[in-house]
């Protein structure tokens, strides 16, 4: 599914493409965050013909919650429902049971869990969160696993990592061995590298996981509070022990500066909340330097400030986005300050067109031999 175009000479750096059930993606990417199946205040429409996103990432512990997989099937899973051609990525829901869910039990079978909506109880092993994603026929899937959390003894982190590791080959085993459902052969899935921030276990969850043959290759547990120094520490780590013929997936990760030192050493994907929960408190980002290795090739500027009150420039001169090709600072400062919802759609129109821009301006730097 992961095919590679060009390794640069200047790093780790790789420009390829990954093939899905539902269209080829240019790599490195950067997926947007649909939460409940839905980029907040952008319908799908819009997300496929203005903004030209090439995939989006949905959660598989919210869709399973709400709407639910009774409607998901009748449905005919996610794509259908939402109106969104291009492809999907779900997370297995583990890590939304470990952050958002204060009751549960862990035990080797799975996750006993309250959930947060309306208390009821419910239990998700690897050979549940499979089939959850299974039904909303995401076009890739990740494995259950625990986020070590940050700090986490080493010994914590060694017992975690294992049964991590077990559940992967759950995952693995379940997914292989079940085709009822009829899209089950077209969808890939993700094995995800813990170990928290021990050098030797991050290494040896690396190997164990790559002699497993997944389709694709997650680095989990990192922008959990560690400091950035020490999640590219582990990038180094990791990288080198993953196959050279699948993609690499950064989890969570990140702000822009980030994302580029992760491409540096070798990431293909990207996903996180940043561009668009940003956008909805008024944060935007502007271009400053179209080289990106400049520090500080962006800046961002707070539209709430009075200073934009009369400012009647769009957000950012370099941007062609709807948002900027038709509003003002003026007019967007105006809508926040009235609570109008179409300041949320258009500020997150902005944030995403610019984390777009940027990949294609990474992927440009990896095929000129900039970066
Ligand atoms: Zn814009």
């Amino acid at each position: 599914m992961y095919t590679l175009i060009k390794q640069s000479d200047q790093s780790k750096a790789r420009l390829g493409e990954l093939k899905t059930a539902h269209g080829t993606i240019p790599t490195p990417f950067f997926m947007t965050i649909a939460t409940k199946g839905v980029v907040r205040s952008v319908d799908a429409v819009e997300l496929q013909e203005n903004l030209k996103l090439p995939i989006i990432l949905s959660n598989t512990y919210h869709l399973w919650l709400r709407p639910g997989l009774e409607i998901l099937q009748a449905a005919g899973g996610l794509h259908q429902f939402m109106n969104w051609p291009g492809p999907i990525l779900t997370d297995s829901g583990g890590y939304q049971v470990f952050s958002l869910s204060h009751l549960r039990k862990l035990s080797e079978e799975g996750v006993k869990f309250q959930s947060h909506i309306d208390g009821r109880w419910l239990f998700l092993s690897p050979e549940e969160a499979i089939k959850i994603q299974q039904t909303i026929g995401s076009d890739m899937m990740m494995v259950l696993d625990e986020c070590v959390p940050y700090p986490a003894e080493y010994d914590y982190a060694k017992k975690s990592t294992e049964r991590s590791l077990r559940w992967a080959q759950r995952c693995l085993e379940y997914k292989n061995n079940n085709d009822d459902y009829k899209s089950n052969q077209q969808q890939a899935l993700f094995a995800i590298v813990q170990g928290g921030v021990y050098q030797d276990l991050r290494q040896q969850n690396a190997k164990d996981l790559a002699a497993l043959n997944f389709d694709g290759y997650a680095i989990g547990g990192l922008a959990v509070g560690e400091p950035r120094q020490e999640m590219y520490q582990i990038l180094d780590w990791v990288i080198p022990e993953l196959p050279e013929n699948k993609a690499r997936y950064l989890m969570g990760v990140g702000y822009p500066q980030e994302i580029v030192e992760g491409v540096r050493r070798g990431v293909d994907m990207f996903d996180c909340v940043i561009p668009t929960r940003e956008a909805r408190h008024g944060r935007l980002y502007l271009w400053q330097h179209d080289d990106l290795s400049v520090e500080d090739f962006y800046s961002t500027i707070h539209i709430k400030n009075e200073q934009f009150q009369q400012d009647f420039a769009p957000i950012d001169h370099n941007c062609d986005c709807y948002t900027c090709k038709n509003f003002s600072r003026a007019y967007l400062n105006h809508l926040f300050r009235v609570d109008d919802p179409l300041f949320l759609r258009l500020a997150t129109i902005h944030n995403v067109s610019f984390y777009q821009k940027l990949m294609m301006k990474i992927r440009e730097g990896i095929e000129g031999g900039r970066l």
